[in-house]
């Protein structure tokens, strides 16, 4: 649910690397469409309900106050000019109830007569005749349907399958696709290439005071908040995974923050069970925004339900270690001050042991793991690496266009579904457009 749309510089870098028509200026009033306000952040009047987490508690207002006693500032409004600083998470929600992209805008266009969906069809490739994509073939059941196109094919298979689906059509790097037996009709090397994605470490500290989600979602408690819920559509029931943002730099001289924070009043027992901690805990998150290193996403069988190999090559580069030993830094000097003197009781992870930069990269290495930001496979550009114009098109097909994360040509400064509905926003205009022919 958490809502970034990320820096002015990213979508300006996107222009600047060939993507014209994808500057900040040119995909605001994207935004502006997506966007509807209901609490003070702006005035938009969109398809998505956005608004700021109601959660407010004493934990975190001490915590934003600690962060501003470490020299940040607190700042209500993360997606307006300014990224910097600390405050509450705005997410995609309406009377305390999470609004997919589906609620916001499949199941209002459901009547259409135009339109008809098709669940648990999963669909193996797309069709080519000389050139062109003339359809889909999908498995339903254990039926193969042909679905055919009269204009084009629009692929939203995520940053994921949509490299995949193009590989198992015969769309990709020669190299990749011939050792596999795929036959090859149309060369396009950057297919899953440009893997880019947010790596995440999480610091926890044991807590003194209960006011953490840990003894919270448990007995009497956790059947008060359910009451509380269901009768007001308020309370703990109504949270994600974040409630407090912080967006820092790790070093003057930037344009923009480089590191985001995820605060939340809980910790994990165990992260890979999603099981809390009995006693009072909570975990801060931490990520570098703009990761310099690049992993990949390739079909390993003609197996059409076969997995992809995803290898994203995390902490590849020296400046990607730097920043996120920096940014963990941040995070403890944060609570390190006054304003969580009374709830500060002990870091847990990575510890007090934790103290050289060579302690930092091995508790990132060993602790972190993607936040599922994944995105750049299928990246738009103007160069042969390049998968889709910047109309979105797939370079070398006719009747074939890309719209998801995956033609990001880098990674937002943020969560990355703002993006993607901004993608899709301007992708309609694209396909309404025509000029895929
Ligand atoms: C656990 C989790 C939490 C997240 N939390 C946040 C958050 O709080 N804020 C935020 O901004 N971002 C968040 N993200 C990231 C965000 O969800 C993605 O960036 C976004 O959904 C990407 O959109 P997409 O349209 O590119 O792909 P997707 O949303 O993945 O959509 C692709 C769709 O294609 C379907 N599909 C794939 N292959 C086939 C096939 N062969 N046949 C038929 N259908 C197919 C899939 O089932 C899926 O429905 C989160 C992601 C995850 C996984």
């Amino acid at each position: 649910m958490i809502y970034v749309r990320g820096q002015r510089q990213d979508y300006d870098g996107w222009a600047q690397r060939g993507c014209s028509g994808w500057g900040f200026d040119d995909i605001l009033p994207y935004f502006a469409r997506v966007e509807n306000y209901e609490g003070p952040a702006g005035p938009n009047v969109g398809t998505l309900p956005l608004t700021g987490v109601t959660e407010r508690p004493v934990i975190g207002e001490a915590f934003i106050a600690a962060a501003e006693a470490a020299g940040h500032v607190r700042n209500p409004n993360y997606n307006s000019e300014r990224q910097d600083g600390f405050g509450y998470y705005q997410v995609n929600q309406h009377n305390g109830r999470r609004v997919s992209a589906a609620d916001a805008y499949l199941k209002p266009a459901m009547k259409r007569p135009n339109l008809s969906v098709r669940t648990r069809a999963h669909v193996l490739r797309v069709d080519l005749t000389d050139g062109r994509a003339t359809g889909v073939t999908a498995c339903i059941g254990n039926t193969e349907v042909r679905f055919s196109a009269r204009a084009e094919v629009i692929l939203a298979a995520g940053a994921v399958q949509t490299p995949q689906l193009l590989e198992l059509s015969g769309i990709g790097d020669p190299a990749i696709l011939s050792p596999l037996g795929l036959t090859v009709r149309h060369a396009l090397p950057g297919v899953g290439a440009n893997y880019i994605d947010h790596y995440c470490t999480r610091m926890n500290w044991r807590v003194k005071q209960p006011v953490t989600l840990n003894e919270q979602t448990r007995g009497w408690r956790l059947a008060l908040s359910v009451a509380q819920y269901f009768a007001m559509r308020k309370g703990i029931l109504t949270l994600g995974t974040g409630l407090i943002h912080g967006f820092v730099r790790t070093r003057p001289g930037l344009a923009g923050p480089d590191v985001q924070f995820f605060f939340m009043h809980a910790s994990y027992a165990n992260a890979a069970e999603r099981k809390l901690d009995r006693q009072p805990g909570m975990t801060i998150g931490v990520t570098q925004l703009r990761p310099e290193s690049r992993g990949t996403i390739h079909a390993v069988s003609p197996d059409h339900m076969a997995a992809p190999s995803i290898r994203p090559n995390f902490l590849a580069t020296e400046e990607d270690r730097r920043v996120m030993i920096e940014g963990m830094k941040i995070a403890r000097h944060v609570v390190e001050q006054p304003p969580m003197a009374s709830f500060r009781e002990v870091e847990m992870a990575p510890g007090p042991i934790c103290r050289t930069d060579s302690d930092w990269l091995e508790f990132a290495r060993t602790n972190g793991q993607t936040i599922y930001h994944i995105c750049g496979t299928c990246r738009m550009g103007t160069d042969d690496m390049a998968v889709t114009d910047p109309e979105l098109r797939v370079r070398g097909i006719a009747g074939l266009r890309v719209v998801d994360a995956s033609v990001m040509p880098t990674i937002v400064s943020g969560n990355t579904q703002a993006a993607v509905f901004m993608i899709a926003e301007k992708g309609a205009d694209l396909i309404l457009a025509g000029g895929n022919a």
